[in-house]
Order: C-alpha cells, then structure tokens, then sequence
C-alpha cells in the first residue's frame, strides 16, 4: 500500500518512509485509504490487544516487518492493565479509559508505539545519523512523546509547548524530564502558533543541509502516531462482545473528546477497515470551530481563542481534518485548495455534496467549562465514578445523541486521568481549590478514593531541569542550534 500526500499525488511514500518523514514535502499529510486494505475485521476482534495492534499495525504500515515485536517492546511493563485501554459500564454507556499508561493520557497508546516504528525505521533504511523529533503540544503529547524518545538511540526529541498554556501538571511532567537527548522549550503564544511553527520548521530544513541528520514529527500530523490509535475502536467494541451487551455485526457509537482531530480520525480508519462503527460524535470546548464545521461546513479559525479547563482540546485548526476530507472527496487538488484558503484567509467552505457524507459519519456538539465542572460532578455523585474535564465535555455533549443512539450502545472515550487536572475536579466535587496542586490531588484521592498515579504523586519531588522560554518566531533559531550539535 502506497502512500500519499493530502495535496498532491506526485508526493508518494511507503509506510516507512511516511512515518520517517512525518509530513509530506509540501506540506500535505500522508494519507492511504484503508478502505482498499482487505483487513478480516473479525478475526481482530478475537484478539488480545497486542495482537490486536500488530494487525491493525501491519494493515496500515505494512512495510515494517515483525510488527508483533515491535508492538510487544512498546508496551512491556508500561501499562496499567494488560489490554492497555479497559472499557468500563457507567451508567447507561460505557467509557473506554485510554489513560491507563506512563504518562496518565490516551497519547501513551500511539506514542509507546511511535519511537520503536522511528527506530525500525531507521534500521531498514540504514539511517546513521540521527533523526530529530520535533514537537508542538497541547499539553500531553509532549510528556507522552518525552516518555517514549527519551534515550532512544539515534533519536533526540524537541517539545514546545504554549507558554502558560498548560496545566501546573502537565508543565512539570514535561520540564522534569530526563534524558541526554531531550530539549523542551515554552513558546510564547497558543498551541496554533507552537504547531505553525513546527510546520514551518519543517518547510524552512526541508533544502537545507542537515549535515545528515532528518527531521520527523511525534504529533498526528504524522500517520505513525494515529495508526496505533485504531487498535482501541476495536478493543472496545470486542469487550462489548464478550459483555454479552452486542453481537458482532451490531452498531457501536463512539464519542471523541477533539482538538487535532487525530483521535477521531483513527475511529474513522477502524470504520474504513470494517468496524460497524456508527455515528463518531467530535465534542468541542469553547474552541468549537470543529462543530461549527460539522455542522455547515464552514471552517473558520478567524475567531477568539478561549483557555479552558480542558486545554489539551484547545485548538484552532485541527491538522488531522485535512486527512478527512482527503479521504472524503478523493481529490488532492480540492483539498490543496481548501487548505491554501486556510492559510491565506483563515476559511474555507466545503461543496454540498461533501458535507452530506461527513454528516453521514460524524455529529458535533460543544460543552462549556461551566457545564464541564458540572458534568464531572454529576457523574460522580450518580456513578462514584471520576472523569478528567477532557472526558467531560464528550459526556455532556453525548447526552444530546442518547435518544437518537436508542439501543445500540455508546462509548465515551476517556483521554486523560483526572489527576492531570485536579484543580477542574476538586470544584467539580464542590470543594474550592488550593495554590499547591499536589496538596489537591491528595485532597481529590481522599474525597474520591482514587489511586493518584504514581507517575504524577512524583512530580512534586522532581527535579526542574527545562526552563527555556521563547518568542515563537525563533523557533527555527532554536531547532537549527539543537541540529548543529
Ligand atoms: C490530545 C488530547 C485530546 C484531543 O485529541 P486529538 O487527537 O488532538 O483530537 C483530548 N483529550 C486529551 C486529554 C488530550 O491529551
């Protein structure tokens, strides 16, 4: 299976070489249509979820050879539970936790995965020098993509993150990391500017001599980061089965907490790849340019920019989109089109018709902070059962589609432990935050009785070792400096 870029097919690529690139050389994202992949779905489904991914894996990037090892070296020992993302029953739906791994959010899952694909890779290749990972982060791609590449040989890793943008939490999970090959780095400005930036970097390296060295990506822009998202539609859907609550063959709904549009994306492909997937829900915060989308198929990131309490959401333009609505409309050109409006006047508008297919697969709906908080609450007092803001928006925004859903069943997925955000939590549960965020995760463990992850209890001892601050036009600057060494 060939791959290709989103804006042009004279850009093609094997799977090795997309996840090695990370982006397409002009500035389209590699895409292949899983569609065309003759993937016995079912038999996935019988399958552990390691199996499970080296499957899904193998499908998508079927260049990688031993991919069952590969998977196998990810995830050993990293963790909570042995099928990697539980599907558990809350109420009248089911939440699939998918922050059960090293750094407590659901990007453990792909980013386990990513460093030994950049590793293998590189080995096929015969790739000598090393190969620079650049990153822009919401907040938890970057702790996840730290996790994974840090003292990977032949790899270093550079994370910017919005300056101020983040929580308490997860600024520190990022600047106690540790490792010989890791940088991370504050930006002044939002996720938009810190991912725009990345982008240019790649633009500005692309004719220029790297003294060997190549640059590739840890975000969803990068096809070797949402492939291993796939595995966990499945997961849930095959837990259903054995719950006895579905039959295989039986609709199943899924509801995405969204801001790149990665996550959703890759419940796409498990649709594409034969999953009885229904309606895939895509809930906003406050940045809601995605359901506006959705809904009249104008996008418009010439808006205010909100911070929220679920800031790993808060994003104005969704990379992984373009991915869609390449796969929707088969045509390169319409989506190079769309996307240099994008660029050049901050909008653009879909055609009739392609609208009429993305509302056949997906809905949209928005939540508030205040209906957030409220959410987190509520679930709790009803269930005993504690979610993360993230995990809250797609809750409220989930009991619109209840009634339309009827008796086929729904899953919410959860993206983020809730001690990531403790401060939005311990309001939720009606009790008025302190300064020290550790002082408030003890307090939410005793009011809730739920385990702190010990990846986050030790960040309060841990040592400060990242406190580089920049303005966002000197990103360049600070990645050449990081490539001439
Ligand atoms: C990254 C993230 C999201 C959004 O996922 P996308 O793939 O960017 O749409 C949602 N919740 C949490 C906690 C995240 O870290």
């Amino acid at each position: 299976m060939e791959y290709q870029s989103t804006r042009s097919s004279a850009y093609r690529a094997d799977s090795v070489t997309a996840v090695l690139d990370g982006i397409a050389p002009d500035g389209g994202l590699y895409i292949a249509d899983p569609s065309k992949i003759a993937f016995d779905w079912k038999a996935a489904l019988g399958c552990s979820s390691r199996d499970m991914s080296a499957s899904i894996l193998h499908a998508l990037l079927p260049d990688f050879p031993d991919m069952r090892e590969l998977v196998e070296r990810a995830y050993l020992n990293k963790f909570e539970t042995e099928d990697l993302t539980p599907t558990v029953k809350v109420g009248d739906r089911y939440i699939l936790e998918l922050f059960r791994g090293p750094t407590s959010a659901f990007k453990d899952v792909a980013l386990s995965v990513l460093p030994q694909l950049v590793t293998a890779g590189r080995a096929l290749q015969g790739a000598k020098d090393d190969v620079v990972i650049l990153t822009a982060t919401s907040g938890d791609t970057g702790k996840a993509a730290l996790e994974g590449f840090h003292d990977v040989p032949g790899t270093r890793i550079v994370v910017f993150y919005p300056y101020k943008g983040v929580s308490r939490v997860q600024e520190l999970q990022m600047s106690t990391q540790k490792g010989a090959n890791v940088k991370v780095c504050a930006v002044r400005g939002n996720f938009d500017d810190a991912q725009t930036g990345v982008k240019k970097v790649f633009a500005a390296c692309r004719d220029m001599d790297l003294g060997g060295k190549s640059l590739s990506s840890a975000n969803s822009i990068n096809i070797g980061r949402l492939a291993p998202q796939v595995m966990y539609y499945f997961r849930a859907y095959a837990d259903l089965v054995s719950a006895g609550r579905i039959r295989v063959g039986d609709t199943v709904h899924y509801v995405v907490p969204t801001g790149n549009f990665g996550d959703i994306l890759a419940g796409w492909f498990a649709k594409l790849l034969g999953l009885p997937v229904g309606t895939l829900v895509c809930a906003s915060n406050q940045n809601k340019v995605l359901t506006d989308f959705i809904t009249t198929g104008v996008y418009d990131k010439r808006r205010e920019f909100y911070k929220t309490n679920s800031p790993s959401m808060d994003i104005l333009v969704s990379s992984n989109l373009e991915r869609l609505l390449f796969l929707l409309s088969e045509d390169e050109g319409y989506v190079a089109g769309l996307m240099k409006k994008l660029s050049e006047e901050g909008r653009y508008e879909i055609s009739e018709e392609l609208l009429r297919k993305l509302q056949n697969g997906f809905a949209a709906g928005t939540c508030d902070d205040e209906s957030s908080i409220e959410t987190i609450g509520k679930v709790f007092r009803e269930y005993g059962y504690l979610m993360d803001p993230h995990t809250a928006v797609a809750w409220n925004v989930c009991d619109c589609f209840m009634d339309s859903f009827g008796d086929e069943p729904v899953v919410v997925l959860s993206t983020a432990s809730p001690y990531k955000f403790p401060a939005a939590c311990l309001r939720a549960l009606g009790e008025e935050p302190e300064e020290d965020e550790f002082a408030v995760m003890r307090r939410l463990n005793e009011l809730s009785g739920v385990p702190v992850p010990a990846n986050l209890a030790n960040l309060e001892s841990a040592e400060v070792l990242h406190t580089d601050v920049i303005e966002k036009e000197d990103m360049l600057a600070y990645v050449l400096e990081i490539l001439s060494k």
